[in-house]
């Protein structure tokens, strides 16, 4: 049997005629000799009836606390509806599919609700399916406990649904079809002449990822990698071939996008951050403040970003909406902490970045000809970061774009 995953995300399923071009692409997959497995994400984005934001606005914007374990079953509707409407597109088609939600594809998980993590996937769940020739078409983003509860696995989670099940099955390829026909150089909402990327590494996109491209979850990628199933990033709505995501070495690529050629893969950014500084007086209480600080934080169950000790003073970052609670943990911890929101992270990804001298330079000298202040900055091998004012990431991210030529 040859298991192909082809996940569609909410903006691809959002209308009758988009899902109808879904099932084309389903459809198609069957005429290739493809047993196919759907992951289906809810319907629409945010303000739309059936999308998931919509459900806990629902609740949210009456109660302050929503008990976690009917939070994930509220949050666990969006792709049940979604789903059982795609098996009907396809029944329409005259192809046969059944719809399981996560805890009947097998899909078991932690019980951390709203963050649950997979711990095993039951494949003769799906497989009995595939086995009597029906598509199956599984709801993204959830699971079921050991005994019986409905989890959810968090932001991103039916990318991270679709490359579980694929690294499950052992499918052929993992398709994650969307609403731009690719991996980008940045996000094409922000700089129009953004390219699209043919071939990229697991790590690269894994890296663009985590530093805030909303195109794929991270966590999809990194599980993709572990068995090296070929991750396929492809438009619904066109026969684009899309990007492929391989682990594949530089001199293996075919075509002219070859990966070693690229010293910078693309640009991130992610905007609403809170810088958070405390002045330190003294060198000596430095050591013990960086240590309660940071302790306080995690207590707190508040991730932290671009931490920077320097002589004087301790600088962060958190999201904004996190940035008053941090500020009076601090504050009750005795420090003097001062906030400043409304920043953006800009990242520069690239696997090449470590070999070439002189991309930091070019970074600052950049920004510094588009008036953009650089609040903090960073590096490791593969990512360059900086701090900026939110109102200057579009045109900090513009113009690195243009300076490093990532049209071409
Ligand atoms: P889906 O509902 O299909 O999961 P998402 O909104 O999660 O769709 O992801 C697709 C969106 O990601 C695109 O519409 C695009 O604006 C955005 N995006 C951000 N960064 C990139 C990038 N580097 N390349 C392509 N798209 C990107
Ligand atoms: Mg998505």
């Amino acid at each position: 049997m040859r298991i192909l995953i082809q996940k569609f995300g909410g903006t691809s399923v959002a209308s009758p005629e988009r899902r109808a071009q879904a099932a084309v692409k389903i459809s198609e997959a069957v005429g290739k000799g493809y047993s196919p497995v759907v992951v289906i994400s809810a319907i629409g984005r945010s303000g739309d009836p059936y999308a998931t934001d919509t459900f806990i606005k629902m609740v949210t914007s009456i109660y302050s606390e929503v008990p976690k374990r009917e939070l994930d079953l509220l949050m666990s509707c969006g792709e049940i509806i979604s789903g059982a409407v795609m098996v009907s597109t396809l029944q329409s088609l005259g192809l046969e599919a059944v719809l399981l939600t996560g805890g009947q594809a097998g899909i078991i998980t932690n019980d951390c609700f709203g963050d649950a993590k997979i711990i095993q996937i039951k494949q003769e769940k799906i497989l009995k399916h595939l086995e009597e020739g029906k598509i199956a078409v599984v709801t993204g983003f959830q699971g079921m406990t050991e005994d019986g509860q409905i989890t959810t696995l968090g932001r991103g989670g039916s990318d991270t649904t679709a490359a579980a099940i694929g690294v499950a099955l052992n499918a052929e390829a993992i398709d994650i079809y969307t609403d731009v026909e690719g991996i980008m150089t940045a996000d094409p909402r922000i700089v129009e002449e953004a390219r699209i990327l043919d071939v990229v590494t697991y790590n690269d996109i894994s890296n663009l990822a985590h530093q805030g491209a909303k195109i794929i979850h991270p966590r999809a990628v990194e599980i993709a990698m572990q068995k090296n199933i070929p991750l396929r990033v492809k438009c619904t709505f066109s026969d684009a071939p899309g990007t492929l995501v391989t682990n594949m070495q530089p001199d293996m690529a075919e075509g002219s996008d070859l990966i070693g050629d690229r010293i910078i893969t693309g640009i991130a950014h992610t905007p609403n951050i809170t810088q958070i500084k405390i002045n330190i007086e003294d060198e000596d209480s430095k050591t013990q403040a960086v240590k309660r600080i940071f302790k306080g934080m995690a207590l707190a169950d508040i991730s932290v970003d671009f931490i920077s000790v320097q002589q004087d003073k301790i600088l962060y970052t958190v999201r904004d909406e996190i940035g008053d609670r941090a500020v009076s943990i601090l504050k009750n911890m005795g420090f003097e902490p001062e906030a400043f929101p409304n920043c953006a992270k800009i990242a520069l990804v690239g696997g090449g970045i470590a070999d070439v001298p002189g991309v930091m330079a070019d970074m600052v000298e950049t920004l510094a000809d588009n008036d953009v202040e650089i609040l903090q900055s960073a590096d490791s091998h593969t990512t360059i970061w900086v701090l900026v004012k939110k109102e200057h990431m579009v045109a900090a991210v513009q113009s690195l774009h243009k300076k490093f030529q990532l049209e071409k």
